[in-house]
């Protein structure tokens, strides 16, 4: 599996990165003897943590193709749900104001267009209420 192979590349170059960065964390952790910069240095840390998860992450569900492992097909269709879900509502957020409260399509009762707005756009009857 190619993509296992760079996936693995990536880790091992990674790792030796971290060696170094763990060097520089030890002698940054000396000096920060202080119980409060300790405590921002673990949240630094943290935060950096889950950056480099989601790098990880991001990066295998857009370069991943072909079949996703069990391990992680679930969070993969989580994403998707999520990316789709977004999708939706930026077009939603982009559609001008009709006043409706709720984004249902209506049948005119003279022509028969749809619409969701409160006049036909075609023959511009009123839609009605449902
Ligand atoms: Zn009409």
């Amino acid at each position: 599996m190619a993509i296992f192979d760079e996936l693995t590349k990536k880790a091992q170059a990674a790792g030796e990165k971290v060696k170094d960065i763990a060097g520089v964390a030890a002698e940054k952790a000396r000096a920060a003897s202080d119980t409060a910069k300790v405590k921002v240095a673990i949240v630094a840390e943290q935060r950096e943590l889950e950056k480099n998860y989601r790098a990880i992450g991001e990066w295998f569900v857009s370069e991943y193709e072909g079949e996703v492992p069990d391990a992680v097909r679930d969070v993969v269709a989580a994403i998707n749900v999520s990316k789709a879900r977004i999708a939706e509502l930026k077009e939603r957020d982009e559609e001008p104001e009709t006043g409706a409260e709720e984004h249902v399509l209506k049948t005119c009762p003279v022509c028969g267009a749809a619409s969701d707005s409160k006049f036909c756009p075609d023959c511009g009857a009123p839609m009605g209420e449902e």
